[in-house]
């Protein structure tokens, strides 16, 4: 599903350069349910950024289900993110005069679905989070865990092959983190890939497989207790 090879990245600062991912391996395949771990600064971010085509590397080679990324522009980055790729952040990015039904309708709009259909679709993935009873609420209503559920809601609803999700629990206490990680196993449990970033051991725990990153590059990956419990 998702392909790296010696992948590097550096940022620019001032006339020198920040040299952040210094030769990425990473291969992982549908339906796995994988962490990337890492102190703060590590590049976990700029990783997932450049596997969510939200930016781009500057060597090495990147393959999104067999096909090869190269040479993007924002205009092909953004139909293969719609086709394959839905995203999670820590601070939920939900838009606050929009009920939640309406935020999780919205990648909808971008696909031509007229507005009735959406919000179907969007009450049937509400329902799923466990949510249908907030569907005409705002963000402001809502607890940070059921915004956070609204937000995975609305990573679901274009049916992506890939689910990332950068530091999802990052805003929330520990027993709302265990019940959006339980929510991201279920939705693993159904066929997804998905893909969190995290600084917690706790949260990583509980995906099928740890990536660790230390300045920039990978220091250990291994399979965890929940990939083996049956
Ligand atoms: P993490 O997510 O692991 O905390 P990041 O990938 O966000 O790490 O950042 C890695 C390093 O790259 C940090 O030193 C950060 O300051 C730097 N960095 C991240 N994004 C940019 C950017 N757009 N421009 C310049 N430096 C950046
Ligand atoms: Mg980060």
């Amino acid at each position: 599903m998702i392909k790296i090879e010696k992948l590097h990245k550096s940022y620019p600062i001032g006339k020198d350069s920040l040299h952040v991912l210094k030769g990425i391996d990473l291969h992982i395949k549908e339906g796995e349910f994988v962490s990337i771990m890492g102190s703060s600064g590590s590049g976990k971010s700029t990783l997932l950024n450049i596997v969510g085509l939200l930016d781009v590397h500057d060597e090495g080679n990147y393959y999104l289900n067999g096909q090869v990324i190269k040479d993007m522009n924002e205009k092909k980055a953004a139909i293969l993110r719609n086709k394959f790729l839905g995203f999670v952040f820590q601070s939920f990015n939900l838009i606050s005069y929009k009920t939640a039904v309406e935020n999780v309708a919205l990648p909808l709009y971008y696909k031509g679905i007229n507005r009735k259909e959406r919000l179907e679709i969007a009450l049937e993935y509400l329902e799923k989070v466990g949510l249908k009873d907030w569907a005409n609420h705002l963000p402001n209503e809502l607890s940070g865990g059921q915004k956070q559920r609204v937000a995975i809601a609305r990573a679901l609803v274009t049916k992506p092959k890939v689910v990332l999700a950068d530091e999802p629990t990052g805003a929330l206490d520990s027993t709302t983190t265990d019940s959006v990680m339980d929510l991201l196993k279920a939705i693993n449990d159904e066929g997804m890939t998905v893909f969190v970033i995290t600084h917690e051991e706790e949260v990583a725990e509980q995906t099928k497989r740890i990536v660790r990153l230390k300045d920039g590059v990978i220091i250990s990956d291994e399979l965890t207790k929940a990939s083996k419990a049956v």
